[in-house]
């Protein structure tokens, strides 16, 4: 048992990635509060805990609300009274709304077309020219900011304790860019530079702080994507071939564990090679 005692906070733990790590961490003896946007889907997680959902703890909040996110430490602190580790998971796709992933998935298959037909390849992503400023903040509010809120929260109780373990989910989008998605490649890569800064002020306090950034894995965020971007993506994998939400989880649990304590400030990336440093 690797994390006998110890009080996880995974958010976005509802579903995909956050729901495997939840799972990893309850399996190896941590309590954790499952944070979610959505009631339902951390019922989900908690009931696939077996005997460990006794010790599990539903956290409904929108992580890129400040005050929500005050509200969700302070149910934490009521219940566990302390948190040792936070894992910053919850996200949104890089395309939002059914129509523009429709719309995405037309790009992506003309280009295949026209490179496929000999080439050039004229259908242009259109993306950022026409970007709401709505849309890019929500992105930036729940990936950047909702890391930055739990973060804040966590750290108050970490440094008094002189321990602790965050983890924040990044992307390959973040650390190689992703075609198509400037919204969610920025926030991805702010996490990153967050991770660095933070990781070397806290160090001092005995917490560590690093990121992970996943290439492809199958969840709900990618389901929508075209059979042809999937294509796409996976060529772009040396190993050929997706990861699934465990091969992150098991990434989380290594930060989050013991084994990883001599690590602080650095980006794991379990993405089948599609970014190499
Ligand atoms: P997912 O299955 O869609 O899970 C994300 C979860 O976060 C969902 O349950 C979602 O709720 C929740 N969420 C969304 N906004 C939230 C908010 N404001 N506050 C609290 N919870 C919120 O996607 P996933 O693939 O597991 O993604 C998990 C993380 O991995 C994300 O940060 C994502 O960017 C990152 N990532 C994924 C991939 C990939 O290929 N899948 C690759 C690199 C990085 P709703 O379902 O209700 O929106």
């Amino acid at each position: 048992m690797k994390l006998e005692g110890k009080v996880a906070l995974v958010t976005g733990g509802g579903s995909g990635i956050g729901r495997a790590i939840c799972l990893a961490f309850a399996r190896e003896g941590a309590s954790v509060a499952v944070n979610d946007i959505r009631g339902e889907s951390i019922d989900e997680t908690i009931r696939a805990m077996g005997e460990a959902a006794a010790r599990a703890l539903p956290v409904v909040a929108d992580v890129a609300d400040s005050s929500a996110v005050r509200k969700m430490f302070a149910t934490i602190r009521a219940q566990f009274g302390t948190l040792d580790i936070l894992v910053n998971n919850a996200g949104i796709g890089e395309v939002s709304g059914q129509g523009e992933v429709e719309r995405m998935n037309r790009v992506a298959e003309a280009q295949v077309a026209e490179m496929m037909a000999g080439g050039p390849v004229k259908t242009r992503w259109g993306v950022t020219q026409s970007m709401d400023d709505g849309v890019f903040e929500r992105m930036l509010r729940v990936h950047l900011f909702g890391t930055f809120h739990c973060t804040r929260e966590a750290l108050k109780v970490m440094e008094d304790k002189g321990s602790g373990r965050i983890v924040n989910i990044s992307s390959v989008a973040g650390t190689s860019g992703l075609e198509g998605a400037p919204h969610y490649s920025a926030a991805k890569a702010g996490i990153l530079g967050f991770t660095r800064s933070v990781a070397r002020e806290v160090g001092i306090a005995g917490v560590t702080v690093n990121a992970i950034a996943p290439g492809y894995i199958e969840t709900a965020m990618t389901e929508p994507l075209s059979p042809v971007v999937k294509q796409m993506w996976t060529m772009n994998t040396p190993l050929k071939k997706s990861g699934k939400p465990e091969d992150i989880a098991a990434a989380a649990l290594y930060l989050a564990s013991d084994d990883g304590r001599f690590l602080t400030g650095q980006v794991i990336s379990p993405n089948g090679g599609w970014w190499m440093p």
